[in-house]
C-alpha cells in the first residue's frame, strides 16, 4: 500500500536542497500534477474541505515538502531519550489515533529535506549524555515508513545509528514498504517494530493501512535482515470477545515469526478532546468511547486520559502476559500499560 499524495506544497527555500527537487522529480515522474508552493511548512493555506470528514480526508492526501527550522527535539519517555523528527503526521487514517488531535483539522504530511542538519543536532544530543547511549524514536508523530520511498530519511537515521556507538534507533510502523531498508547497514542497533491489532480492529479502525499479512509479511524480511526487531501490540481494546480474538493474533504471530522479538502492550485509551474529534470525523465510529466503562486517570501535563478500570487492566496484563509466556518463547514484554 503505497502513500501517493494527492496534492504536494514545497516550502520555497526545500527546493534549494537537492533532496526537495529529487522530491519534486520523483512526484512528477509519478504523475502528480497537483504540486503548490508555500512560505512555511507550519502555514499552509488552500487544503480543500469543508465538513470535518473532508477536511480530514484531505489533510491526509497533502503532502508538504518543508525545511524543519527548529531542532530542539522532545524528550520521549518511556519509549526513548528523544524523539527524532524526521516526518510530521501520516496518511493513514486510523480512528483511534493520539495524532488526530494535533494537527489541526486538516492533518497533511510534512517532511524535511534538511536531514543532515537533524541528525547533526542527534549527534550532539548524543555527545552531551556520553558515555551512555541514547536512544532516538523516529516515530513519536508520524509513521515515518508511509513515505521513506519519497524522503529517504529512515535510511540516512538507520545509518546514522550504525556508524555511532553513542547512538540507538527506533521506530514502529503500519507500513510495509521496506524493501529499500533491507539492505542498509544497521548494525543492530535500530529496533525495527510493526504495530498489529486482530484483525477486526484493523478493519474496523485503520483505515488506509496494510493488512495483518501484509506486515507479518514485511516483518519477516525484517528479520532475515537482521534488525532487531519487535511488536506494539497497540492498542489493545477489551471489547466482547477480546481473548478469542488476541489469542488468534498471538497464535498467527507465533506461526510466522521465530523470534527473538520485543511485544510492547498498549491499552486503548482516550481525552475527551480525542472522542469529540473522533466522533466530528467518524461519527459512526465503533470505537468504544463510554466514560461509564473507563477509569479517568490524570497525566503529567494536567489532561487526563479514560482508561480501562484496575480490574480490567489487570485482567488484560495478566491474560497477555501468560499467553505470551506460553505460545511465544522467543518473545519478552518490555512494557505493559
Ligand atoms: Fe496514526 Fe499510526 Fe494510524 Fe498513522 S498508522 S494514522 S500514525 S495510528
Amino acid at each position: 500500500m503505497e502513500f501517493v499524495p494527492r496534492r504536494v506544497y514545497f516550502q520555497e527555500d526545500a527546493l534549494e536542497h537537492p533532496r526537495g527537487k529529487r522530491i519534486l522529480d520523483q512526484l512528477r515522474d509519478e504523475g502528480v500534477t497537483d504540486i503548490r508552493s508555500t512560505g512555511s511548512h507550519n502555514r499552509v493555506t488552500g487544503i480543500p474541505g469543508t465538513t470535518p470528514q473532508q477536511a480530514f480526508r484531505e489533510g491526509k492526501g497533502t503532502l508538504v515538502v518543508g525545511v524543519k527550522q527548529s531542532l530542539e527535539f522532545q524528550s520521549c519517555k518511556p519509549s526513548a531519550h528523544y524523539q527524532l523528527p524526521l516526518v510530521t503526521g501520516c496518511p493513514g487514517m486510523c480512528q483511534y489515533c493520539y495524532l488526530n488531535t494535533h494537527f489541526g483539522k486538516k492533518p497533511y504530511i510534512r517532511v524535511y529535506v534538511n536531514t543532515g542538519e537533524i541528525l547533526d543536532r542527534a549527534d550532539r544530543y548524543a555527545q552531551q549524555r556520553k558515555p551512555e547511549e541514547t536512544l532516538f524514536e523516529g516515530a513519536a508523530t508520524s509513521d515515518p515508513l508511509s513515505v521513506e520511498r519519497y524522503t529517504g530519511s529512515l535510511r540516512e537515521a538507520v545509518e546514522f545509528a550504525a556508524a555511532s556507538p553513542l547512538v540507538r534507533f527506533r521506530f514502529v510502523t503500519k507500513y510495509t514498504s521496506v524493501e529499500p531498508l533491507l539492505k542498509v547497514q544497521h548494525a543492530g542497533r535500530t529496533e525495527f517494530r510493526f504495530s498489529i491489532n486482530t484483525r477486526g480492529v484493523i478493519e474496523r479502525f485503520e483505515h488506509r493501512t496494510p493488512s495483518l499479512e501484509e506486515r507479518l509479511n514485511a516483518a519477516v524480511k525484517v528479520q532475515t535482515a537482521g534488525y532487531p526487531l519487535g511488536f506494539l501490540i497497540a492498542p489493545i481494546m477489551a471489547d466482547t470477545g477480546w481473548q478469542r480474538d488476541y489469542q488468534e493474533l498471538l497464535e498467527t504471530l507465533g506461526e510466522r515469526i521465530p523470534g527473538p522479538f520485543t511485544v510492547e502492550l498498549i491499552t486503548h485509551r482516550y481525552t475527551n478532546s480525542a472522542r469529540k474529534r473522533i466522533l466530528e470525523v467518524f461519527p459512526r465510529t465503533q470505537l468504544d468511547m463510554d466514560d461509564e466503562c473507563r477509569r479517568y486517570k490524570y497525566g503529567q501535563f494536567g489532561y487526563g486520559k479514560h482508561v480501562y478500570p484496575q480490574p480490567v487492566m489487570k485482567q488484560i496484563e495478566e491474560w497477555f502476559r501468560n499467553k505470551i509466556d506460553e505460545m511465544l518463547p522467543g518473545a519478552s514484554v518490555p512494557y505493559f500499560v
